[in-house]
């Protein structure tokens, strides 16, 4: 599949076109971003690890019926994917406070929930990602009713899929943030990536932060964690 003219450019992806119309090749950078593009720097190895790690995850994602836009992995840094718009959803889920929900809601990091929760962002850079609700995201026909209902269902049972999965590997799935996108069929199908960028994981037995938490809050260690999830994957 030849690579064609660069469609976009994101801040840790790009994507280029190829000479199927209905497939995009996307290639991962070792950029990295926090608090909105505020914080900048470097991750050396990033993009081989978050396209190793996320295609790997959504192979295991296809299997258990969820579809996912992976078609095919071209080289370390870059994947054949299906083409999609991408629905203006930041779907998060998570099975323990941490982060933006511990300092919304005041709670310690680290306190387990005994359901996991479901929330939505607006994707979009100048208004912040800002939190809203399904019925909101109706009323901005980001997403139909229908879809909004599919796609919590999707990301309930990826939340499932991916807590035994990591749990078998020593890790703790803290939370996580994932995108959908919607083909020209109009099928909706998970979509961007699932590395250490968007997640948080925690080692099982240490609690010791093994993501991109390293990075926003400057703990060092960064490049270590991601490659340790690496191994933890058995890579
Ligand atoms: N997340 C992400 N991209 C974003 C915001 C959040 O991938 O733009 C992920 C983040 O890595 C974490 C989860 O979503 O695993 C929940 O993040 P949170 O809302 O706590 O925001 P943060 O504290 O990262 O600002």
């Amino acid at each position: 599949m030849e690579k064609r003219e660069q469609i976009y450019e994101g801040k840790a992806k790009k994507v280029f076109k190829t000479d199927d119309p209905s497939l995009v090749i996307v290639d991962y950078k070792d950029d990295a971003t926090a608090f909105n593009g505020l914080k900048k720097g470097t991750i050396s190895g990033k993009g081989v690890i978050n396209n190793q790690m996320s295609n790997f995850i959504m192979q295991i994602i296809e299997k258990e019926g969820i579809p996912t836009h992976f078609v095919k992995e071209l080289s370390e840094r870059e994947t054949l994917v299906k083409s999609v718009s991408i629905v203006p959803l930041e779907v998060i889920v998570r099975n323990i406070a941490a982060g933006s929900f511990s300092k919304h809601y005041g709670v310690e990091e680290g306190v387990v929930f005994d359901e996991p929760t479901l929330e939505f962002s607006y994707k979009n850079d100048d208004l912040g990602d800002p939190l809203l609700n399904s019925y909101h995201a109706i009323a901005l026909k980001l997403a139909t009713k229908e879809e909004i209902a599919l796609i919590s269902d999707y990301a309930l049972r990826i939340n499932e899929i991916m807590k035994k999965f990591w749990d078998e590997r020593g890790v703790t799935l803290v939370d996580f943030k994932i995108e959908f996108g919607k083909t020209a069929d109009g099928e909706i199908i998970l979509a961007d990536e699932i590395s250490p960028d968007t997640c948080r994981f925690w080692d099982k037995k240490t609690g010791e932060k093994l993501d991109k938490d390293r990075f926003r809050r400057d703990l060092g260690g960064v490049e270590d964690a991601y490659s340790e999830m690496m191994t933890r994957l058995g890579k």
